[in-house]
């Protein structure tokens, strides 16, 4: 079935039971993604940002929900339907020497996807593996180089030229820059938006990093144990940020040294603990932390409601 969207995710939850009791990792979140645009999730450790990424790509089964790539149901279709769909499906992780084999080269790393799908003649892999390494900034000499001998700023590269080999329309960013010295991680930003404009790419951007989260990202998506509380157009929530806990994040951009710890720092402001992912609060998740809550907020959830152009906002009081 043809989808004007690229992902479109639909009420999607997501639960792990632990030790008997259950984690609500995400609740009841939906948006649209479309080619060629950047989705940023924001929130702090634990709110369910990297879970949701796993869900969209289907790393991970959602619950409840359904998740639509291109207008296919990838919690429904055969595996392997799947199975191809998922070429178009990638990843890229906060640590890219983690996913790849130390006693591996960096090219053989690379040719290993075409390996697998049985693309082109040994010579033609070698070709592509040098072309892409080129393309993301690294000599072709890389190619025989180890892991262990590359920089963060290098692997991050290859980690980038790995989610590229199988010419992918969407791409889930978790953490991508957050273990990068801050000198590298504009490059590997500003390289990631050339190849979005050359090849419509589709991104789910996850950072803790909101000034990089506003530079790249169309549209912004805050999540708050596990639900999202704001999503607008990421000029308009930077401009009028409309959920009290979204205002505290952004507050702390201006006045946070370092933005890696930007989202630590932010929670900092707020009174209390955060509550539980095993038995979140009653009524407004974030009403425990308020300083605007009423009596409304500790028994009524806010609907998500639309206050103007898209911007939608999950509190009883935003105008
Ligand atoms: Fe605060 Fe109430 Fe809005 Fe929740 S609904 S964010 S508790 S004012």
């Amino acid at each position: 079935m043809p989808s004007e969207h690229l992902l479109q995710v639909e009420n999607v939850s997501k639960r792990f039971r632990v030790r008997g009791k259950t984690l609500h990792a995400v609740e009841n979140v939906s948006f649209n993604l479309d080619s060629g645009k950047t989705l940023g999730l924001v929130g702090e450790s634990g709110s369910g940002k990297s879970t949701l990424g796993r869900v969209a790509l289907r790393l991970l089964d959602a619950d409840g929900g359904r998740v639509l790539f291109q207008g296919h149901d990838i919690g429904r279709i055969p595996k392997k339907q799947l199975r191809e769909l998922r070429r178009d499906m990638q990843v890229i992780f906060q640590d890219p020497q983690a996913s790849l084999n130390p006693r591996m080269t960096v090219g053989a790393a690379i040719e290993d996807a075409y390996v697998i799908h049985k693309i082109g003649t040994k010579s033609d892999r070698q070709q592509r593996v040098e072309d892409l390494l080129q393309r993301v900034g690294l000599p072709p000499s890389a190619a025989n180089a180890y892991p262990h001998e590359l920089s963060g700023g290098q692997l991050q590269r290859v980690g980038i030229a790995r989610a590229l080999t199988l010419d992918p329309k969407l791409i889930v960013c978790d953490e991508v820059i957050s273990a990068l010295d801050v000198s590298i991680q504009m490059q590997v930003i500003q390289l990631l938006k050339e190849l979005q404009k050359e090849r419509n790419l589709g991104y789910i951007f996850i950072s803790h990093n909101l000034a990089v989260v506003e530079y790249i990202s169309d549209e912004i998506a805050v999540l708050y144990l596990g639900e999202v509380v704001e999503h607008a157009a990421a000029e308009d929530l930077f401009k009028k940020p409309s959920h009290p806990y979204t205002q505290v994040l952004l507050q702390s951009i201006l006045k946070v040294p370092d933005p890696q710890s930007e989202t630590t720092q932010a929670l900092m402001h707020i009174k209390g603990e955060i509550p539980s992912p095993f038995s979140p609060p009653p009524g407004c998740t974030f009403h425990p932390r308020c300083p605007f809550a009423q009596d409304i907020c500790r028994t009524k959830k806010p609907e998500p409601r639309d206050i103007g152009h898209g911007h939608v906002v999950s509190c009883h009081f935003a105008e």
